[in-house]
């Protein structure tokens, strides 16, 4: 497990070696931002890795899989995500409203 070994959780500028997937993990931080808003916009609500679609008060994750691919899951596949960027919360549109319209009639 190449996530957990002590080289991992080194600081970028302690590591001795780079591996090519080290490289793929540890792409700049623009360049995943950019790629987990791209796939919210296109794919965010189901899970990247096992495609459960998200419920109302899902908790998201947002990082690099160890593949080097960038992943928005949920709790399910949050163990996947190798270098996680974001943490946020999935909300339904539809039951945020339906619990508005509840509350104020
Ligand atoms: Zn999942």
């Amino acid at each position: 497990m190449v996530e957990s070994s002590p080289a991992a959780r080194m600081p970028r500028g302690l590591r001795k070696e780079k591996t090519s997937v080290a490289k793929d993990k540890h792409r700049s931080r623009r360049q995943v931002f950019r790629a987990i808003h791209a796939l919210i916009e296109r794919d965010g609500d189901y899970c990247s890795c096992c495609r459960r679609p998200f419920r109302n008060n899902d908790v998201t994750f947002g990082g690099v899989m160890m593949t080097g691919e960038v992943a928005v899951t949920g709790e399910c596949c949050a163990p996947k995500i190798a270098v996680r960027h974001t943490i946020g919360f999935y909300l339904d549109a539809a039951a945020v409203t339906a619990a508005r319209v509840r509350y104020y009639h």
